[in-house]
């Protein structure tokens, strides 16, 4: 009785707090002071460093790119910086060597992650980091949307904001369907300032790629967005797009989910995307600040995406940097460049709402992380996640930006019941974490929405191939029943014209 009255208090103190719990936990995290500093830095210059290269690289790719057999490159094959290891299938996007050098190994099935095993390139590094031959095109306006498309796709460029979505399919889909581009630099989670610095120092290159969007897609206005606290960023763009008409900056307030993609263009337009549908049915197509970078260095430079901007982060240990790194660098070389200890901390790839906590250094970076966070294991409110019963308090519900209920979606994933996830519209889920963080009992609910997802994609993907096989089953079928009545009419033609002239078959 003692224990029920004990447990019972602690969820009243929770729900009398809940309304600054999500600080809280987030304050306990990454403690008060680095907030503050955080906060400030926003306002000032942020400064971009670039990764020493490592000795071997870690490019981790889907195992289902080598299933399919996308693989270019075999153990022993000598590699340039951007030439092509696999191809892209699908979704998935190609994959490009990080540096020039050798192949030693490619292992199936290397590292699961995200409900989804990663097969690994390692590629050794000769210390010269050659190029393979670029060709920039300059005169982009004398090729057609089609065949720029067709490029950005073989530079393997995908939404670098975290949704992984590949760039050329969005634009395919696109293409005389919309009339404005959004650029997307909210960047609204706590802690992850690489779009900010991304701006702060390639400010130029960002215009240049969105007016390589305006040519393809046809469009006359182009809205770049920022957050308000980013003064600097704006006061840059503000400089690069001074004399250019189609160009509108804007500021939007750092709440955070502003910056996810289906909460902005509720804050700008105030129109929300109905479900089943994208924001390119509404007329409008969005892109991270990143993307449109990557776009630039495809079309201008000739260059297929091999590294990123990436902001580092560890709690007390390392202060809040940006680093430009290489895809497929490993996790472990840059503990070893930053003199952080492999024992006591935990890496959290992404950032620190939607990031994910690995214990393996195996891991490398991705094309679409923005932010890996260096976490002590001392962390006690990290180590105390120990998922209970749900309670049906709907804070979860009262605090959703999206307006889900996400306690229902909770349930109905942890059955997998897809038919009720997609009735309680979890497709409309921006995965921001609020949710997770106001919990009282600390049940992991982004992991059960994420596998959820991916498990209704894969049955959909099912019932798509199981339909075409039907189809193509019944072309066959009536191919065949057609070829036959054919068969048989020549056959009776034949006997009717002998028997004209009287012969006896
Ligand atoms: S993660 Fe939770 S709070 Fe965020 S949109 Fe999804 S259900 Fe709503
Ligand atoms: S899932 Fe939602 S309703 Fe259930 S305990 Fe957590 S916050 Fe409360």
């Amino acid at each position: 009785m003692y224990k029920f009255i004990k447990y019972i208090s602690i969820y009243i103190k929770k729900l009398f707090f809940l309304n600054i719990s999500f600080f809280k936990k987030v304050i306990s995290i990454f403690q008060v002071d680095n907030i503050l500093f955080l906060k400030k830095s926003s306002q000032e210059l942020l400064k971009l460093s670039r990764v020493t290269l490592p000795k071997k690289f870690f490019v981790l790719i889907n195992s289902e790119v080598l299933n399919r057999g996308k693989l270019c490159v075999r153990k022993g094959d000598l590699v340039l910086r951007g030439q092509t290891l696999t191809l892209g299938c699908g979704n998935i996007v190609s994959i490009h060597s990080p540096t020039s050098g050798r192949i030693i190994d490619v292992i199936n099935n290397y590292i699961f992650f995200l409900d989804q095993f990663f097969a690994v390139v390692i590629v050794e590094s000769d210390g010269r980091d050659l190029w393979i031959s670029r060709t920039p095109i300059c005169n982009y306006t004398q090729f057609s949307s089609k065949k720029l498309i067709n490029l950005i796709y073989h530079s393997g460029i995908l939404g670098l904001s975290g949704s992984g979505f590949s760039t050329s399919k969005k634009l395919q889909c696109a293409v005389g369907k919309v009339h404005t581009l959004v650029v997307n630099a909210v960047e609204s989670e706590p802690c992850v300032t690489s779009d900010d610095c991304l701006i702060q120092n390639f400010s130029k290159e960002i215009i240049d790629g969105c007016k390589i969007l305006i040519w393809i897609l046809k469009i006359k206005k182009i809205l770049i967005v920022v957050s308000e606290e980013k003064i600097i960023a704006f006061n840059v763009l503000k400089k690069s797009v001074i004399n250019l008409k189609d160009f509108e900056l804007l500021k939007v307030k750092n709440k955070y989910p502003s910056g996810s993609s289906k909460k902005l263009i509720q804050i700008l337009f105030n129109k929300e995307i109905p479900q089943g549908k994208h924001a390119i049915d509404l007329g409008i197509i969005m892109y991270n600040v990143a993307t449109v970078f990557a776009i630039k260095k495809a079309i201008l430079d000739g260059e297929p995406l091999t590294e990123r901007v990436i902001t580092l982060y560890g709690d007390k240990f390392l202060p809040s940097k940006n680093v430009l790194v290489r895809i497929g660098t490993p996790i472990s070389h840059l503990m070893k460049i930053y003199k952080l200890n492999e024992k006591t901390l935990k890496v959290n790839i992404g950032g620190p709402i939607t990031g994910l906590l690995i214990r393996n250094f195996n891991f490398s970076v991705l094309k679409t992380n923005n932010c890996i966070m260096f976490v002590s294991i001392q962390n006690n409110e990290l180590n105390n996640f120990e998922e209970k019963n749900c309670i049906r308090c709907a804070a979860c519900s009262y605090s959703c930006p999206m307006n889900l209920l996400p306690e229902q979606l909770y349930w109905y994933s942890k059955h997998s019941n897809h038919e009720k996830t997609q009735i309680y519209n979890i497709q409309d889920c921006i995965e921001c974490g609020i949710c997770e963080q106001v919990c009282p009992s600390d049940i992991p609910l982004m992991s059960y929405y994420r596998r959820e997802k991916k498990q209704i994609s894969i049955a959909k993907f099912k019932n798509y191939q199981i339909k075409k096989f039907k189809n193509l089953f019944l072309l066959r079928k009536q191919r065949l029943n057609n070829l036959n009545s054919r068969k048989k009419n020549t056959i009776v033609s034949q006997y009717i014209a002998l028997n004209k002239f009287n012969f006896k078959v």
